[in-house]
């Protein structure tokens, strides 16, 4: 990898395109090391996936995507239009392109060496958010147990084979039976037959989270544009002293010693010209919050069906479902549906039909499930991003690595498999 910036000295300048959750952690971790921030967003603060997420931080669950399960459940989504992945079935060369790619690591052998490479940045996940929320980030994360729910015991072989996998891997996940669920946990019907709690994961209100983010980075004096969508990322010409210029709609040039690039689903529009062939599909997931009769204090996993629980805002935020779209595409109610449908006889004592906060939106899902984070073939322009279903827990170490590499020219051990030149 090249020099760490263009200039030959530490940069003392940053444009963070993207301002979810990877763009704001990068942005606050620069500035911790001294570079005076810029952060521009095509619509504003967690406008992206980052908002209506399930706010899970379960390093011991961020593991990926693509497994030999695969095989499964793969031609389901594309018959089954209420199955929890959903694959529109037309004519995208890209996406199925991106489809071959995805299913050449569903095997064991591509997964295990996948964990291996998200461990080490697992095993860190936790104390990024400890870090910021030791200096200035006013949100809370939440300890769990996270509940995990099956409705016949025979369907929690294959979750708490992976569950092994990742302790195999070098992670402590505390799995327990409960005895009885009911009594903790009020939402669960009758037909949920067996119960688990999970330990050592946390949970947070992902929007509030990564506003409360945003915030800390603007106290510290820097500085977020809204409506600011990027078209074009330079090196800037030889005559100025910044190395990298920035053309978004409506504004004049922002120029900076280096850019980050946290575009989420969006980012091979800007990275592709930049060596980074990795492709990022969205992965698009719902959700919703509907009112309890109890209060809902932890988070509720049914891994059969794939769908997230979280306590938001007083209510049970539930969200589902993968549906490969691009990430413009409108909110598609019939994937709300499929998610309603395959809970309701787990839950009971809350209205599923008063629902609020209906939402979609694109996770940055890769081929091999690791994101792309790092420096790329033009010196001075990083991308942070491709993180799938898992870029709420990582997003912080991201940053914070990300920023040692950009600040220090050394790449990190965590972050060395996430080469984006890969
Ligand atoms: C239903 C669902 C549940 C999930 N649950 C979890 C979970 O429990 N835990 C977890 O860790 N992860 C979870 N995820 C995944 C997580 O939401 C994503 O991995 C994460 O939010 C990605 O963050 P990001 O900052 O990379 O992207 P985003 O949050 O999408 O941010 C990208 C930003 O870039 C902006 N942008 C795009 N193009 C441009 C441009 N040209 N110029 C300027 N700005 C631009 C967008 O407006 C957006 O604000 C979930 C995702 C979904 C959909």
């Amino acid at each position: 990898m090249g020099s760490h910036n263009v200039t030959g000295r530490p940069p003392r300048t940053a444009v963070i395109v993207g301002a979810g959750m990877v763009g704001l952690a990068t942005a606050w971790h620069l500035q911790e090391r001294g570079v005076d921030v810029t952060v521009l967003d095509r619509t504003g603060v967690a406008a992206g996936s980052s908002w209506g997420n399930a706010g899970w931080l379960t390093p011991g669950m961020a593991m990926p995507l693509s497994d030999p399960s695969l095989w499964t459940y793969g031609p389901k989504a594309i018959l089954d239009p209420t199955a929890p992945l959903h694959i529109p079935a037309r004519l995208d060369p890209t996406l199925w392109s991106f489809l071959a790619r995805f299913a050449g690591h569903a095997t064991h052998s591509a997964w295990r060496k996948a964990m291996a490479a998200l461990t080490p940045i697992d095993r860190v996940a936790l104390a990024a958010f400890d870090e910021l929320g030791a200096h200035g980030v006013t949100a809370t994360t939440n300890e769990g147990p996270f509940i995990v729910g099956f409705e016949r015991e025979k369907e929690s072989a294959g979750f708490i084979h992976e569950i092994h996998e990742v302790e195999r891997a070098g992670q402590e996940v505390p799995l327990e039976r409960l005895a009885n669920p009911r009594t903790m946990v009020p939402q669960l019907s009758e037909k949920v037959s067996t119960v688990f709690t999970m330990g050592g994961q946390r949970f947070i209100e992902p929007g509030p989270y990564v506003e409360a983010l945003a915030k800390a980075v603007e106290e510290r004096g820097g500085t977020i544009v809204s409506k600011a969508s990027v078209t074009a990322v330079n090196k800037a010409t030889q005559s100025t002293d910044a190395g990298v210029t920035v053309h978004a709609d409506g504004h004049d040039p922002f120029e900076a010693d280096v850019v980050v690039l946290a575009t989420g689903a969006w980012l091979p529009k800007l990275a592709k010209s930049l060596g980074v062939r990795t492709m990022i599909q969205a992965g698009r997931g719902y959700s919703f919050s509907v009112p309890t009769d109890e209060p809902a204090r932890y988070p509720i996993y049914f891994p059969a069906r794939r769908v997230a629980c979280t306590p938001y805002q007083g209510r049970l935020r539930i969200a589902g479902t993968m549906e490969f779209r691009r990430p413009d595409e409108a909110l598609q109610p019939r994937r709300i549906d499929a998610i309603l449908a395959s809970v309701r006889d787990l839950f009971t004592g809350m209205d599923l039909d008063d629902r609020q906060d209906e939402w979609v939106g694109s996770r940055p899902v890769t081929p091999d499930g690791l994101p792309v984070i790092g420096e790329t073939r033009t010196p001075g322009i990083y991308v942070a991003g491709g993180h799938g279903m898992w870029g709420i827990v990582l997003g912080p170490a991201t940053g914070k690595l990300l920023a040692e590499q950009i600040v220090t020219g050394r790449v990190p051990d965590e972050i060395r498999p996430f080469n984006p030149l890969r």
